[in-house]
């Protein structure tokens, strides 16, 4: 049983209703949702569609929507612009394109104010580099220092420039609603640049009655600068190599990867490695061996998820990308992690009952951990310890919680109504997992729950051996 969560974006290659089945299949747990691209239409018709399939293969599915975020754009051109060292291009903030010279518009008037002459701007994922000459409102002027063609709206990044756009724009707030209407089950924020930009995005999902996760992608310097904080405001945290690898030193990238995995392990945050991971499936059958080893090296690290970006919205191979994701992840995970997790903070009296758990699952081969969760805390805090080997079931009455844990490393959750008494509740939950195949006879279970003394309830933690295949256990 894989650990590791395989996020697949969705688009024009993997929207329809078989290729969706075959990713489920093939063993996605997440799909996410970019909305850069994609329209309220479509994310209704996709999310009905995914949640179809999923109830018809009895596999649980959870789904993202990724905003688009403060994001800054150059405007539509009517012809692309073939940029030379030494040109001098003008970005306009108000729509007064220069005639004279190369000229091109961006999304956001407060630009001229947030940037300084001497500032590198870097146009089309880091390809085109720009040096700011000079500054007249609404012009901004710049020296092309790496050549390159500019075609119509082209991500803009600003190395180390603090922009002062709002966590979420009109658009983010609009998609959001869609998003809370169709009950996507995470909501990544592009741009995370403070702990209050989370808390913020959480707010407003408050506010309109959905419980979904929140998950702050670190896409810049300054979020990397205030990591602890964003890092306990959120749910969940996504490192965005994609924009992150052009507003850092590249070379300073693995480093920031492993730091926030750590992190993010010690305090029980579940993290997604994102982009390029297979990015030359996009043309290609098969990935190249650095990519392989750059997959690898994710599992190692154990974090929660990998992800899939343009290998599966626009790419030629999207099902075989997720077979490659799962064949690696499990090969890497039988030979062992890092073992963050030895760093873990452990703090309440569940969270060290969760602990000796793990530490009983460790010493008994074979064993299976069962964990009843009614909002998910529990089970967080198993998947954030990484037991060795077991597996988590994560048994929950909530299909919205269970729906929440796709994303936790080793963690499988079940739906399952809770009966009073707990002993019936872990026999109907012993059941259950043998009538879907997950446990067989002979197998330990360490089960923790809790149990009724009097009136009162207490933490304990229980083992089992499966002896029948009936579920009956002892
Ligand atoms: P994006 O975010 O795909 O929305 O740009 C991910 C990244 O930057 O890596
Ligand atoms: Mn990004």
């Amino acid at each position: 049983m894989r650990k590791t969560k395989i996020i697949c974006t969705l688009g024009p290659a993997t929207e329809s209703p078989e290729v969706l089945r075959a990713l489920i299949e093939a063993g996605t747990n997440i799909f996410r949702l970019n909305m850069s691209h994609a329209t309220h239409d479509w994310v209704r018709t996709v999310v009905k569609t995914v949640r179809t399939v999923s109830t018809e293969l009895n596999i649980l599915t959870g789904i993202m929507m990724d905003t688009q975020g403060p994001a800054i754009r150059t405007g539509d051109l009517d012809a692309k612009l073939d940029l030379k060292v030494g040109d001098i291009l003008e970005f306009s903030v108000r729509g007064e394109k220069s005639e004279d010279i190369f000229s091109v518009d961006v999304n956001y008037p407060g630009l001229i104010h947030d940037i300084s002459v001497g500032d590198t701007v870097l146009v089309d994922n880091g390809v085109i580099h720009l040096k700011v000459l000079s500054k007249a409102d609404p012009h901004i002027r710049c020296e092309v220092l790496t050549p390159g063609t500019l075609g119509s709206r082209r991500h803009i990044n600003l190395p180390g420039v603090k922009v002062n756009l709002p966590p979420l724009t009109k658009k983010d707030l609009a998609d959001i609603e869609i998003g809370v209407e169709v009950g996507v089950d995470f909501v990544a924020l592009s741009f995370c640049r403070e702990a209050a930009d989370i808390m913020e995005l959480r707010r407003v999902l408050n506010a309109s009655g959905s419980s979904a996760r929140t998950i702050a992608k670190i896409e810049d310097q300054h979020a990397v600068s205030v990591i602890d904080k964003i890092i306990t405001a959120a749910d969940c945290i996504m490192i965005a190599r994609g924009d992150l690898g052009v507003e850092c030193p590249m070379e300073e990238l693995p480093i920031i990867q492993r730091l926030i995995v750590k992190k993010c392990i010690r305090i029980g945050r579940p993290v997604i490695v994102a982009t390029h991971m297979l990015e030359s499936m996009i043309e290609n059958p098969l990935p190249t061996r650095a990519e392989i080893t750059d997959v690898a090296n994710a599992v190692y690290e154990e974090a929660d998820a990998i992800m899939l970006s343009g290998e599966t919205t626009v790419g030629k191979y999207p099902v075989e990308c997720v077979k490659i994701f799962d064949r690696v992840a499990q090969r890497i995970e039988r030979s062992g992690g890092l073992g963050f997790a030895d760093k873990a903070e452990v703090e309440t009296l569940r969270h060290k009952t969760a602990s000796a758990a793990i530490a009983l699952a460790n010493s008994l081969p074979d064993s299976r951990i069962v964990v009843f969760t009614k909002r998910g805390f529990l089970a967080n805090y198993f998947s954030q310890l990484r037991p060795l080997k077991a597996p988590i079931f994560a048994i929950t009455p909530s299909e919205v919680v269970a729906r929440g844990l796709t994303l936790n490393r080793g963690t499988h959750p079940l739906v399952m109504k809770f009966e009073i008494n707990p002993k019936h509740t872990i026999a109907a939950a012993e059941k259950l997992l043998v009538s879907r195949g997950l446990v067989k006879h002979g197998d330990p279970l360490i089960i923790l729950t809790d149990v009724l003394a009097g009136s009162e309830r207490f933490d304990s933690i229980q083992v089992r051996h499966v002896l029948e295949e009936n579920g009956s256990a002892s």
